[in-house]
């Protein structure tokens, strides 16, 4: 096909587009470029929730009713720790445990986020490049009436309840892309953010020191599908916290967020209504649907997102965005 990838993913709505795209394209086509803003440490163990959503999907082992997590996966060392009096709001299952002690181990012993995820993925079977937005630590950090919160703090223990007045991404400016990121950042024909939640999935990557300012200046198509739909977050608090920072909670509003950076929004059918707004923020917008049920959903949407590309990028005067 001939066409490299820089995909940008969050968690569950991120891992659904990168499965599609990762079915689509060869491994030397796409590098998916994950938020590590999530990660936590529990029980003495270094968790990348995003990472592993994203590994399990690309691996066909993710729990299809959950959509992160392991199909089949049990609780029982979780219930174990809770005996011995650990907390146990966050969800760690039986065999997603291992994934967190190697992890860990590859850690300790030196490599960095991005070669322990290497060390992951081969031993999965996944042959795409999956890989940390950074190795340097990022972590969100949610404002609230009550206080700043980690972000599994507020997600997960409090179940994002808490108003929210703004995010913070701690480490953020001083980190520095991850090496494949900073290479696809160079060499890859486009750019697409997955429907991921803008706020604290996409916008923790892009905080990553030099990352706005490098896809400032790509000379590719950038092209984001938008997570909101019909107004609404398929799941998760995107709505609300896109809400409760004073912003308008529909594809426009998604696309306000990504002036500069996105050249293009994918939307969904129901909201074909809005393309005039996006347009008139210099915006292309691409109207298809957008909700992955099922992996012919993730297929669809992959070839629709990559044809788009494509076209593009044919078209002589546009061979660059600039150009
Ligand atoms: P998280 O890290 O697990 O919260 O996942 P992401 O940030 O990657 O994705 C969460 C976002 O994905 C939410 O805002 C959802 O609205 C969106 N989302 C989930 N599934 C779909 C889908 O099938 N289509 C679209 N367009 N958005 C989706
Ligand atoms: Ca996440």
């Amino acid at each position: 096909m001939g066409t490299n990838i820089l995909a940008i993913a969050g968690g569950v709505g991120g891992a659904k587009l990168a499965l599609g795209l990762s079915r689509l394209l060869g491994p030397g086509e796409l590098t998916v470029v994950v938020n590590t803003g999530d990660d936590e440490t529990f029980h003495g163990l270094h968790v990348s929730p995003d990472l592993d959503t994203v590994m399990y999907a690309l691996a066909g082992m993710t729990n299809p009713e959950t959509g992160w997590g392991i199909r089949g996966d049990t609780f029982r060392t979780l219930e174990a720790l809770g005996r011995l009096g650990a907390e146990t709001w966050f969800r760690l299952g039986d065999i997603d445990l291992a994934t967190h002690v190697r992890r860990t181990e590859l850690l300790r012993a030196g490599r960095s986020l991005s070669e322990a995820t290497r060390e992951l993925t081969a031993h999965l079977g996944i042959a795409h490049a999956v890989v940390p937005a950074s190795d340097d630590p990022v972590r969100t950090i949610a404002l609230t009436g009550e206080g700043d919160l980690s972000f599994q703090d507020y997600f997960v223990r409090r179940g994002c309840e808490p108003r929210i007045t703004g995010v913070r991404f701690d480490g953020a400016e001083a980190a520095r892309p991850s090496p494949a990121f900073a290479e696809a950042l160079e060499s890859a024909d486009a750019i697409v953010f997955c429907p991921s939640n803008p706020v604290v999935s996409i916008g923790p990557v892009l905080a990553v020191g030099g990352v706005r300012e490098a896809i400032e200046r790509f000379g590719g198509p950038r092209v984001a599908v938008s997570p909101i739909v019909g107004g609404q977050a398929l799941r998760g608090p995107a709505a609300k916290m896109m809400a409760e920072l004073g912003e308008e909670v529909s594809c426009a509003g998604v696309a306000r967020r990504y002036v500069g950076v996105c050249d293009a929004l994918v939307i969904d059918t129901v909201d074909a209504a809005e393309a005039p707004s996006i347009e008139a923020l210099g915006m292309r917008v691409l109207v298809t649907p957008t909700v992955m049920r099922t992996d012919d959903d993730k297929d669809a949407l992959a070839r629709e997102v990559v044809g788009f590309v494509e076209t593009w990028r044919a078209e002589p005067e546009r061979a660059s965005r600039r150009g």
